[in-house]
């Protein structure tokens, strides 16, 4: 059977079925070199100059994630997330209007309100899920670029990808959307008419907590995303070859990590939506969470291991089931294979938007019914929400 016949979950987990030319090793190898031998024409044995633009290890996760997301412009690894993030606003230029999801990762809002200014963009944010308010902020001729989450931290909104897409595309704008959270096993944004696709491969792809890596992938090859390679070869916020060794490593269980947390989510939203104890719990896979029907149309085999609860009582009630966990992990981040719970308001700082009774889960792989009974003790003498749910 061809390559091109096969699924993309097969074809992640093989690798892409590679082996190792020099050796005809199954698992690939690491390639440290910082340079590559210039032949006495002068000319270079396989392209490949110097690490910063080009590495045969990067080459691979790269592959794989454009593979994954149907890339057909290819994808290059930065980084760190905010490092691919950055490097799109970076190559927009001083003027760009950019309309921005109000509701987004807090580093990518930070970088925007204390350095999007001095960069000269001309940042809009918008509440994404309300296609009238994106119609109203476009403009023609001078958006260049639309920037979403769906579902969003840490409220897990959804936003119509391919509504958004049509609306930015017939005002000449492009959409690039962070795809960390459904990672493309429940969401493939350029199928849905997006242009650019960013990752933080710190969480899901990698997901073992122990890489640091960003992502950009892009639908087309086009004068801008030439500008977004140059940007990251001459700027050089490049991973190391063994981070993208790990990186090529962890992709390959992504579909059994993203469909044992989708499922495990699922059933915890269930289990905790009517607790007494909890005001809200913030799933996309809820039939009561508003953007639903665009997820259950959007999102294939699953809502994603992400969801938040709002904790009765408030930031003190909050904390205290914070402190009370044994088997969730208190720890910022996501997408590892162990469950992690944290008081997003606190990570954010005092300019954060996010409510203080708003505790943020990261399912993991675990037994569902250890982390279900672990936030049930937590919950237990919590007093029951006095307000009626939203
Ligand atoms: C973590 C995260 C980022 C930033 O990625 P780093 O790898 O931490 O730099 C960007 N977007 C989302 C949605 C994230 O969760």
């Amino acid at each position: 059977m061809k390559g091109s016949q096969v699924s993309p979950e097969t074809m992640v987990a093989q690798a892409l079925g590679e082996i190792d030319p020099a050796t005809g090793a199954l698992a690939p190898a690491i390639s440290v070199s910082t340079n590559y031998e210039q032949a006495a024409d002068g000319s270079y044995h396989q392209g490949r100059v110097y690490t910063r633009a080009d590495n045969p290890t990067y080459e691979q996760a790269e592959r794989m994630l454009a593979m994954l997301e149907g890339a057909g412009g290819g994808c290059i690894l930065f980084a760190s997330g905010m490092a691919a993030a950055i490097a799109v606003f970076q190559s927009l230029i001083p003027g760009d209007h950019v309309v921005v999801a109000r509701v987004l990762y807090w580093g990518v809002r930070k970088w925007l309100a204390e350095f999007g200014l001095s960069w000269g963009l001309d940042v809009e944010f918008v509440d994404t899920a309300d296609l009238d308010a994106v119609k109203a902020a476009l403009r023609p001729g001078s958006t260049r670029l639309v920037w979403l989450e769906t579902p969003a931290n840490p409220t897990w909104e959804i936003t119509d990808l391919a509504a958004v897409c049509a609306l930015a595309h017939a005002a000449g704008a492009r959409v690039a959307v962070d795809n960390t959270v459904p990672t493309p096993v429940l969401t493939r944004p350029i199928e849905l008419g997006a242009d650019l696709v960013v990752h933080s491969a710190t969480k899901y792809l990698n997901g073992h907590s122990d890489v640091l890596a960003g992502a950009v992938a892009s639908a087309r090859n086009d004068p801008f995303w030439q500008r977004i390679r140059s940007w990251r070869r001459t700027a050089g916020a490049v991973p190391g070859p063994f981070e993208a060794w790990l990186l090529v490593r962890g992709m390959r269980t992504l579909f059994l990590r993203v469909r044992h947390a989708s499922q495990t989510a699922l059933a915890i939203a269930r289990h905790f939506e009517t607790h007494p104890a909890l005001r809200a719990v913030l799933y996309p896979g809820l039939a009561a969470h508003p953007g639903h029907a665009i997820a259950a149309r959007q999102m294939t085999g699953g809502f994603g291991g992400m969801l938040s609860i709002r904790v009765a009582g408030g930031v003190a009630q909050a904390k205290a089931v914070l402190a009370r966990v044994e088997v969730f992990k208190r720890a910022t981040s996501l997408g590892g294979v162990e469950s992690l719970i944290e008081h997003r308001s606190s990570m954010e700082g005092p300019s954060s938007p996010i409510p203080d009774d708003l505790l943020r889960l990261s399912i993991g792989i675990e037994a569902p019914a250890d982390l279900i009974a672990d936030l049930e003790q937590a919950l237990a003498d919590i007093p029951n929400a006095p307000e009626a749910r939203p």
